[in-house]
């Protein structure tokens, strides 16, 4: 597998979704835990990159399933996707987690004594069965499976003692799926930072099982030490939601923090132009970059389309060419899809009071499934999923 395993448009997305959905009941709950290694057929999705950029939404994925599956039967794969609402909303409601791991990132960056052993991990040079392998499939593929992905960290933190956020980077430059909400905190649930003082520890045994024999490793540590951290912040509410005079003239932004905005803003919104932001400055690594890069034509095409208004693409988020690209389309406002906490969404931050001064408001749009879901995560994912029922019914999505 390669990144180029994942063509980067919503047709080969909604085309993988098709062929998943019949086996997103029993076989993916049996199958789901099996890494059965690169190029080899296996129960998972391998939808994250498409749901990480919303080429197709996580209401479109469930949807999808609920239409071939029942919820009892499904209920496996349905919460897995919900893991990621869940971790957006959490993160949402707690940004300064987000930016402590910047800071602890930075922070072992520049002080970590040992550099070579970082080194050594980020080569698949440790002599760890398994973790050097997922080392190498990582840089070269952009994906790993999610129990491999766990192992990984686990291995990384608890065997080998290195800082949980230079790991958590390493993930980051090298994911085409790599999100601020569910890598920061899967890598602080591993560490048991996230669910206070449960830690994931791995070991061979386990790898062996789940990678049909492929790797099992020795000497993996046996006490999982926690790393230091600071006490989790107090929740804070969700910035307010806000509503778009969709009868005035719009200018549209699309970032890669969703790439779907025809079902955001559909009629009656009378959107007179667009801009694509293609920013590498807002993605990690060269396989999420390579992978949005092709996105954009993708959506620069649907979104013509749709809007029927000519679109173009922002290199870099300038307050200065937004206005001049609004106005030249006679717009009074500019919508966007809602960033969640990350990259995006603190360039948002940084033009938003310039064009509002500017008299051409920039208007962040939630979609009604971070409406539903976000604010019901307050808690730890258990409380989360008891909700999940009632709220797909409510939407139409389960009888
Ligand atoms: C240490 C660590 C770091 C991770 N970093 C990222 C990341 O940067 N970006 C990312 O998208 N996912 C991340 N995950 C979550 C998960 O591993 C991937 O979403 C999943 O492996 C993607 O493969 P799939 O689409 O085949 O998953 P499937 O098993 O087919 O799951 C279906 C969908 O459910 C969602 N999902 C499944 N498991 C999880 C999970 N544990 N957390 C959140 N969402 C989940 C994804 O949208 C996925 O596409 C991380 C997990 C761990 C343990």
């Amino acid at each position: 597998m390669s990144p180029e395993s994942f063509p980067a448009t919503r047709v080969a997305a909604l085309s993988r979704l098709t062929q998943f959905a019949p086996r997103a009941g029993q076989a993916y709950a049996s199958g789901r835990n099996t890494d059965p290694g690169p190029d080899q057929p296996s129960a998972v999705s391998k939808l994250s990159p498409y749901v990480r950029y919303r080429l197709i939404t996580e209401q479109e994925v469930i949807g999808a399933t609920l239409g071939q599956h029942s919820l009892p039967a499904a209920e496996k794969y349905v919460q897995e996707v919900l893991w990621r609402t869940y971790w957006k909303g959490w993160l949402e409601m707690r940004p300064s987690v987000w930016m402590q791991f910047l800071q602890e990132r930075d922070r072992q960056r520049d002080s970590f004594p040992n550099a070579r052993a970082i080194r050594s991990a980020e080569a698949g040079e440790t002599g760890i069965e398994g973790f050097d392998d997922w080392a190498r499939e990582l840089v070269e593929t952009g994906y790993l499976h999610n129990h491999a992905r766990m192992w990984f960290a686990s291995i990384w933190i608890f065997t080998l003692r290195l800082p949980w956020a230079l790991g958590a980077d390493f993930f980051l430059r090298h994911l085409v799926d790599a999100d601020a909400a569910s890598n920061t905190l899967s890598w602080r649930w591993v560490a048991g930072l996230q669910t206070a003082g449960k830690t994931y520890l791995a070991t061979g045994d386990n790898i062996a099982r789940f990678t049909n024999g492929r790797f099992a490793p020795k000497g993996l540590a046996t006490i999982a030490t926690m790393p230091r951290d600071v006490a989790t912040p107090e929740l804070c509410p969700l910035p307010q939601a806000v509503l778009f005079d969709a009868h005035k003239p719009t200018y549209l932004l699309v970032t890669p923090d969703d790439l779907n905005p025809e079902s955001v803003f559909g009629a009656p919104a009378k959107i007179s132009g667009a801009s694509i932001l293609f920013d590498p400055e807002t993605l990690w690594g060269d396989n999420a970059r390579a992978f949005v890069a092709t996105t954009i034509n993708d959506a620069s095409e649907r979104v013509g389309n749709v809007f029927k208004c000519p679109t173009t693409v922002l290199d870099t988020l300038d307050a200065a060419t937004l206005i001049t690209q609004a106005r030249a389309a006679g717009a009074e406002q500019i919508v966007t899809s809602y960033a969640p906490v990350g990259p995006v969404a603190d360039a948002l931050a940084r033009v938003a009071p310039i064009l509002a001064s500017e008299g051409v408001p920039l208007i962040q749009v939630r979609r009604a499934w971070d409406e539903n879901f976000w604010p019901l995560a307050t808690k730890g994912f258990f409380p989360f999923k008891e909700k999940i029922p009632k709220i797909l019914q409510e939407m139409g999505l389960s009888r």
